[in-house]
């Protein structure tokens, strides 16, 4: 049973914002949107949600919040990448552009792996640590390519790996904000301690 009183901020930059705010409050816990620096203080955990990784990247350079996001995940506070946000959270040392990689866990991504044209789907996933299998709902979302011997892949689909953690941080190439399987959610709510 989730506690009441974990508090679960949202990078608030670009992307689906409120889809996680909802789904947490429907999961009784406390959602915040994260816009500023002091907005991490009293966080128990962080999600960065899925949108246009590059557009949250730049945001986060431009409201000067890399070094906040690098301080929360070095005190060991959970986080929660999703989609673009898995995206943020990978190495990635081979991509050619200077966009931003937090470099969470040790992967390397392919963004939008699942190909341009088939933009989206929905698909019913086995995931590791999660007895039934969860309804997943993918945008133009990432694969992850290779992870690192510290990784520990979660699920994968059609032979592409799309969820992994390392230590405090969980990511997952698909949406768990926008079906009512809040199984995943609760999965993170889970690392938060
Ligand atoms: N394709 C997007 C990107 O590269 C991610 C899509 C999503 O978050 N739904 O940032």
């Amino acid at each position: 049973m989730v506690s009441m009183s974990k508090t679960i901020g949202v990078l608030d930059l670009q992307g689906a914002v409120s889809e996680h705010i909802r789904a947490l409050e429907t999961l009784g816990v406390q959602a915040v949107a994260v816009r500023k620096s002091e907005d991490f203080d009293n966080l128990d955990g962080l999600i960065i949600p899925g949108g246009e990784s590059t557009a949250i990247g730049r945001l986060i350079r431009e409201q000067k919040l890399e070094e906040r996001l690098r301080s929360f995940y070095s005190s060991g506070k959970a986080i929660f990448g999703t989609c673009a946000g898995l995206i943020l959270c990978s190495t990635d040392e081979s991509h050619e552009t200077d966009d931003l990689r937090l470099g969470f866990i040790d992967m390397e991504v392919e963004r939008n792996g699942f190909g341009r044209q088939v933009a989206s789907f929905e698909t019913s996933l086995d995931f590791k640590g999660i007895l039934q299998p969860v309804e997943a709902v993918f945008i133009r979302a990432p694969y992850i390519q290779s992870v690192g011997a510290n990784a520990k892949i979660l699920a994968s689909y059609d032979d592409k790996i799309v969820a992994a953690e390392q230590g405090n941080v969980l990511v997952t190439a698909h949406h768990p904000e926008l079906t009512e399987d809040y199984a995943v959610l609760n999965y993170f709510l889970n690392k938060v301690s």
